[in-house]
């Protein structure tokens, strides 16, 4: 497929569950409210304190798939049992206005945005260690064994595919990390500094 001519840069954030993906995306978009984070469709069911159109639309499993037969994701994939994708509508037109747009997204959908966006930005965010991950994922509390067991595998997976992304960045250190995400993202320090 051509590249994509929309204006606006496109990144991807891909890494394992329990990575802190989702911290780190939210000090970004703290710094640089320019920055628009997709809302992702998924059929897993809200945690504690996810609010339905902010953190997910939160759709069941036919609404999903009818809307996956519709066309309306630019990608999607299945995750540890449930459906996520990435609505089409919004992305496209927020790169159409030349907004800076992120994905975080698993590592199928990333390659399908490869595919489609061969200009998109793709970042790995790795653990210091596979040990600090998996502590991370049960010290999170929301997931039981079996959900653990599936994200843990995934994950393996994930830090598998290092070769296919653009960079990687290693999340040890919160501050230190924003500032390297920043800075690969292409957005820079923020002028207040924050
Ligand atoms: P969680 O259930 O922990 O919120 O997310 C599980 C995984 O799904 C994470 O790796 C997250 O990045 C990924 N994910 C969230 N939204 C999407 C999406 O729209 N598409 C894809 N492919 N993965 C997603």
């Amino acid at each position: 497929m051509a590249p994509s001519p929309l204006p606006g840069r496109l990144t991807v954030i891909t890494g394992p569950s329990g990575v802190g993906k989702g911290t780190l995306v939210a000090r970004l978009q703290q710094r640089h409210p320019a920055l628009w984070l997709s809302v992702s469709a998924t059929t897993r069911a809200p945690r504690a304190g996810e609010i339905d159109g902010q953190h997910y639309v939160f759709l069941s499993r036919p609404e999903f798939e009818r809307r996956v037969a519709e066309g309306r994701f630019l990608e999607w994939a299945a995750f540890a049992g449930h459906l996520y994708g990435t609505p089409r509508g919004p992305v496209e037109a927020h790169l159409a206005q030349g907004q800076p747009v992120l994905l975080e997204i698993e590592l199928e959908g990333a390659r399908q945005v490869r595919q489609t966006f061969p200009s998109a930005f793709q970042l790995l965010i790795k653990p210091p260690s596979f040990a600090e991950l998996e502590r991370r994922i049960r010290g999170r509390g929301t997931d039981a064994e079996e959900a653990i067991r599936r994200r843990l595998d995934r994950a393996r997976v994930e830090l598998e595919a290092e070769a296919e992304f653009d960079a990687v960045l290693v999340n040890a250190d919160l501050e230190a990390a924003v500032v390297e995400l920043e800075r690969l993202v292409g957005l820079g320090p923020s002028p207040a500094g924050s």
